[in-house]
């Protein structure tokens, strides 16, 4: 009961800030006023950023959510969303992308998300326009279609299907080598967002190297997973208890030195 009426009155605190955030993201004739200064909004943000576990009243554990090809969405699976600008989010986490967005414009860096919420059939066509390029190149068909599993999450499989994850300006991985990759290497982790995909992780997530891609685990489990250096899977395996994935993360790590 108490957690229901802390994320209620989380609701309705964060509602005129979504609306003034959105302001700053929408056209300006679809907010009609804006009854707080931005400085005050300036300050939520600073406020949200730094709080930790429990801090801010709400409980986003339910963000700690595993989502690959073993672990796929229920079939059907539709969430809840909320504009970001052009584009749309889970809408129980779209005001700490939109936070994350002004801050950094604050800090004179512009993120500009080119993907976040991406439907089933969205999803399906981008599987199968890499894959036909992979044959066009060459590949023969079981080879285009391990290159593609690399690249592409198949339907159900990605983040993107949830709407918990959000692609940043250029999908390349020479994004790495941009102030704005530095700036959310440093701060991402204070709105509850993970780089997702790092280097050298294939083998543990499935996916290649996305500096681009950033997820949604909310505030507490971003800033363990930054501070312990795991990926997602190697987290979960270890708040398990499961040893395999703290073992093969080890071995990386040691062969790193
Ligand atoms: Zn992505």
């Amino acid at each position: 009961m108490m957690n229901k009426l802390k994320k209620l009155c989380f609701i309705i605190a964060a509602l005129p800030i979504v609306v003034l955030l959105a302001s700053q993201v929408l056209p300006k004739q679809k907010v009609a006023t804006i009854a707080e200064p931005v400085s005050a909004i300036e300050a939520r943000a600073r406020e949200l950023a730094s709080l930790t576990a429990g801090e801010d009243g709400i409980d986003n554990s339910w963000a700690l959510w595993l989502i690959n090809a073993k672990n796929p969405l229920p079939y059907g699976y539709l969430p809840e969303l909320r504009s970001i600008g052009v584009l749309e989010f889970d809408s129980r986490a779209a005001v700490y992308a939109l936070l994350m967005i002004m801050e950094a414009r604050n800090a004179g860096v512009t993120l500009t998300p080119v993907s976040a919420y991406r439907s089933v059939e969205r999803q399906s066509a981008n599987f199968e326009s890499f894959y036909n390029n992979a044959l066009n190149e060459g590949y023969s068909p079981a080879e285009a279609f391990e290159l593609t599993v690399a690249n592409i999450a198949v339907p159900y499989a990605s983040e993107h299907n949830a709407g918990l994850a959000i692609d940043f300006n250029t999908v390349e991985e020479e994004f790495d080598q941009t102030d704005e990759f530095n700036w959310l290497s440093d701060n991402a982790r204070k709105f509850g967002f993970i780089m997702r995909y790092p280097e050298n992780a294939l083998e543990t997530t499935g996916i290649i190297y996305e500096p681009w891609h950033f997820r949604f685990v909310g505030l507490y489990h971003a800033k363990q997973i930054y501070n312990s250096g795991l990926t997602l899977e190697e987290y979960i395996g270890y708040c398990r208890g499961d040893n395999t994935a703290v073992d093969a993360f080890r071995e990386r790590f040691e062969k790193s030195f």
